[in-house]
């Protein structure tokens, strides 16, 4: 019987460390083991399983460590050097599944250190440790023998090799300190190898507060955090600015407002925004948060939102030109494949306020602003234990444009034309409005669904985020009718991500009846919901996208009504040509500043609307003297093309007039009814 390792502990090891962010970062640190198994021959192997690339230890499973020959890769320990590429080569034909992910980068360390289980992880208070001037003195202090120090090096072959070496001159060894980088321990079992990792981690911390005893924290406030109220006040207004001016060079971004009490802290206090100019405290941070965030000066007590508007504004156009200098400065000839990232910053420190953080989409605005929480405790306690230092600019360029680094942003999947993109749809509870919903989050842009039915909006988001992931989709409550209700609704949004790209108008409903039989209330329903409702969101996020400066896309739900009068539906069809010329006309004020207006005119769609289920229904089988189960074969007969109209062909035309396919077309008219020709727009 031929032996075979099982390799669960390593699985419920790397979890376990991944579940506590003060000791490994999210996608960060990497962890092994070494044992037997059968290769594609059926014989029996020593092979080294390492996480893979990337992989987060707090939800890894066994795929996520790929099973490396164990021989060959300790076969390097006789070569002097080797370049990346070649030690990128040659671990992957060590592979025993070629399908398997790219293990991680620092897998020659976990082949070349002898102990069956490894852990190489980022701990706060080691980072901190290895970070400070003292740092080396204080570690030899305390861990003596027990711990070596390796001064920075970037991963590689040579780190790894200059780690086993050094390791088998110093036999009482139980762990190595990377300095400003992280920490790596071992054991013969997988639990020897957890408590040392929680050991060395829990004493470095000690051995920090210890020397940082009684010193207020980053020298105190500098300013006091401001409430809730005036912080969502400040930002409603301030974070369009922001998010505009990091759209600058780039697609789509998505902001996160941090306002824990750490960040609160950190952004308010005396020494943190100077700390936070030193650089980046792990190399493993630098690809989602930059060498170094932005931090303004700003003081909410004397300063309104529009300041701090301008403030922002300014500071990200000197944070670009900083950052297109620092890439041309630090170039080097491994990095010239790469082209320059976005030049805005991932990370903005306000004074007061917090910190808000910038991606490509909501899921990475997430990540660096949990990875610069790491940043904050980390520079924290380093700065209380005697002052922070960081990898210099140049190493820390070397591994934000490294090509095994850049290696892991390739591995995103590609995001689709909206992907970045900030979408609000009135009435995105039902119909055309949720299958506008659905197609413009299919196409990456995160939409706010507002509706009056606050339940079926909720729960067509949580569709989204399901199928779409964290934070691609929020529900807000709106009667567009309501001035403060959709002021609310837009300032909603903006505070969630940052700002608004695309806005769906489809909040409507449909009453009819004779001119004779129409009452005032019928009459007013239609006009305050599609002609008011539509002039109070499209100038509401007009002021948004105005602020933003980067253009936009409205986009109204109109009828073949507004185009040719439907029978018997007077305050139906008027509200909708209101809401036609609105469009037009606001195309028209909406050209300088790149903001198109567009109507979509869609006829009889009957399946899963709202206002289809009302007694619209039945009055329109009445006017048309047929049945209502008639009704679809009615309308699908009465078209050109005799086809039935379904809300998602809806949705294709607005996801069209939504992004970038469209950009030269404002004041148009896409009927998407399958041709009614008196309809035919002129
Ligand atoms: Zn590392």
């Amino acid at each position: 019987m031929l032996a075979v390792s099982n390799i669960e502990e390593l699985v419920r090891r790397s979890n376990l460390l991944g579940s506590d962010r003060t000791i490994a970062n999210q996608g960060g640190g990497n962890t092994s083991m070494k044992g037997l198994t059968i290769d594609h021959a059926g014989r029996e192997v020593s092979v080294v399983w390492v996480k893979a690339s990337g992989a987060d230890l707090a939800s890894i499973t066994e795929p996520g460590f790929p099973a490396l020959g164990l021989d060959d890769l300790r076969l390097l320990l006789e070569r002097d050097e080797m370049s990346d590429q070649e030690m990128l080569e040659y671990i992957r034909s060590c592979a025993l599944d070629s399908n398997a992910p790219r293990p991680s980068i620092e897998t020659l360390l976990h082949a070349f250190l002898p102990a069956t289980h490894i852990d190489h992880t980022h701990p706060d208070a080691v980072i901190a440790l290895t970070a400070i001037p003292s740092g080396r003195e204080l570690a030899e202090g305390v861990f003596g023998d027990e711990a070596l120090w390796i001064p920075w090096k970037r991963p590689g072959f040579a780190l790894a090799k200059d780690i086993a070496v050094a390791i088998a001159e110093q036999p009482a060894v139980r762990a190595v300190l990377l300095e400003k980088h992280g920490l790596i321990t071992w054991g013969e079992t997988s639990d020897e190898a957890y408590s040392s990792t929680l050991e060395f981690a829990k004493r470095a911390a000690d051995a920090l507060s210890e020397v940082s005893a009684g010193d207020v924290i980053l020298g105190g406030e500098a300013v006091s955090p401001v409430s809730e109220e005036v912080a969502n006040a400040l930002l409603a207004v301030a974070l369009p600015a922001l998010r505009g001016a990091v759209l600058a060079d780039r697609q789509g971004v998505v902001l996160e407002v941090d306002r824990s009490d750490e960040a609160r802290v950190f952004a308010s206090s005396r020494r943190g925004p100077d700390v936070s100019q030193i650089g980046s405290p792990c190399p493993d941070h630098l690809i989602n948060t930059k060498h170094k965030p932005l931090a303004i000066e700003f003081d909410p007590y004397r300063e309104d939102a529009e300041g701090l508007a301008r403030k922002l504004r300014n500071g990200v156009e000197g944070y670009s030109a900083w950052y297109r200098e620092y890439y041309e400065r630090n170039m080097t000839d491994e990095s010239r494949e790469f082209a320059i990232d976005p030049a805005g910053p991932r990370v903005v420190v306000i004074p007061g306020v917090g910190i808000v953080t910038c991606g490509s989409d909501a899921g990475q605005a997430r990540f660096s602003c949990d990875l610069y929480r790491r940043a904050i405790a980390v520079e924290s306690a380093a700065d209380a234990a005697g002052g922070f230092s960081s990898l210099t600019e140049q190493e820390a360029f070397e591994i934000e444009y490294w090509p095994l680094e850049r290696y892991k942003l390739a591995q995103a999947p590609p995001g689709g034309e909206l992907a970045g993109k900030i979408a609000l749809v009135t009435g995105g509870a039902s119909g055309i409005g949720r299958a506008a919903a659905r197609r413009l989050a299919e196409l990456g842009a995160h939409v706010a669904v507002a509706d009056v039915n606050v339940e079926a909006a909720a729960a067509v988001a949580d569709e989204i985020v399901v199928a779409h992931g964290l934070r691609r989709a929020v529900h807000v409550p709106v009667d567009v009718r309501d001035e403060h209700a959709v002021e609310a609704m837009v300032r909603q949004t903006v505070l969630e991500w940052g700002g608004i790209d695309i806005v769906v108008c489809s909040a409507g409903i449909a009453t009819a009846a004779p001119v004779t039989e129409t009452s005032m209330a019928d009459w007013n329903r239609n006009h305050e919901i599609l002609a008011r409702g539509y002039f109070l969101v499209a100038r509401e996020v007009f002021r948004v996208m105005q602020r933003q400066g980067q253009g936009g896309s409205v986009i109204f739900i109109g009828s073949k009504n507004a185009l040719v009068g439907g029978a018997n539906a007077s305050a139906y069809s008027s509200a909708k040509a209101a809401g036609l010329h609105l469009a037009r006309v606001l195309a028209d004020e909406g050209g300088p500043f790149g903001i198109r207006v567009n109507t979509v005119n869609p006829d009889a769609v009957i399946e899963g609307s709202g206002i289809w289920s009302s007694d619209w229904k039945a009055t329109r089988a009445v006017a048309y003297e047929v049945s209502e189960d008639d009704l679809p074969a009615f309308y699908r007969e009465r078209s050109v093309l005799k086809v039935k109209v379904y809300a998602e062909d809806v949705a294709e035309a607005i996801a069209f007039l939504a992004g970038p396919r469209s950009q030269k077309s404002t004041g148009n008219i896409i009927n998407v009814d399958g041709g009614v020709s008196a309809a035919y727009p002129r």
